[in-house]
């Protein structure tokens, strides 16, 4: 059970200054700010509410203190300014090579390496995302949790390894790099149309847990075995993303509604199912 929180209480990154920090945001709002022109939605797995239309992203009062929502922020900036707003520009496209063709989902995916940036940069990034869903109470994460021991994990990595100003961030990023930590995917798809992203939601399955902010989904992998290889970013030495053809990602978006509204239906009764 996660529990309320207040100013007085002690920043659950770095665990030593004031959580006086309002309106944090769980999901970088860089991913998330269209969504919401459109009138988007968001929605959980597990929320007593059926999809709503919201103006913004999940917000947190009271989880960090200035100086690690600063950390958070410089590493958003880097991944917002290295990869998420420069991918699609055919003008970039040189620090975006494909290196992998069809490599899962029966072959449908293909694998995009971020050269523009280091592996330990990109990781922290998406941890930094699972860690603040995990620790988060709002409405839509609040079922989200991680195992502790993984919890901390990722908090312990955030912590000592996301510095407090931009050059020490890439410095101390690129000694991660090094470190071989849990997998995780990332997929995305490289043509945007109005309909093919629109959902934040959490899914925990058997060891894997799935976050999807717009056209960007994470997935996590904390089950022995742990995949190993191609496009579940291991030990690579850059980010791999991988690229679903348009008409596939609306595919995964659907099944994930459905599973949804699966797991709704079995919290809620039938009406869970109508309001999808
Ligand atoms: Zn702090």
């Amino acid at each position: 059970m996660k529990i309320t929180r207040s100013a007085s209480d002690v920043c659950l990154l770095c665990q030593l200054q004031a959580s006086t920090k309002q309106r944090s945001h769980i999901v970088p709002k860089f991913l998330t700010k269209k969504i919401f022109i459109g009138g988007g939605f968001q929605i959980g797995s597990h929320t007593k509410h059926a999809a709503r239309k919201v103006q913004d992203s999940a917000k947190e009062d009271f989880i960090l203190c200035p100086g690690c929502e600063e950390r958070f922020s410089i590493l958003e900036t880097l991944v917002a300014n290295k990869f998420y707003n420069r991918f699609r520009d055919p003008a970039s496209k040189n620090n975006f090579p494909i290196t992998h063709y069809g490599l899962y989902l029966q072959g449908q995916i293909d694998t995009m390496e971020l050269r523009s940036m280091t592996s330990g940069l990109m990781r922290l990034f998406v941890y930094s995302i699972f860690w603040r869903a995990s620790i988060s109470t709002c409405e839509i994460y609040k079922e989200f949790k991680l195992e502790l021991k993984i919890e901390e994990m990722l908090r312990q990595d955030l912590d000592t390894y996301l510095g407090y100003k931009m050059q020490e961030m890439l410095t101390l990023a690129d000694t991660y790099s090094a470190h071989i930590r849990l997998p995780y995917n990332l997929l995305t798809t490289l043509t945007i149309t109005p309909d093919s992203g629109n959902l934040i939601n959490s899914l925990q399955v058997d060891g894997k847990y799935l976050l999807c902010a717009n056209n960007l989904a994470m997935i996590l992998y904390t089950e022995q075995p742990l995949p190993y290889g191609g496009g579940y970013n291991a030990n690579s030495r850059f980010a791999e993303v991988g690229l679903l053809p348009v008409d596939k990602w609306k595919e995964f978006i659907s099944s994930l509604l459905h599973f949804l509204a699966h797991e709704r239906y079995k919290a809620r009764g039938l009406e869970g199912l109508s309001e999808l």
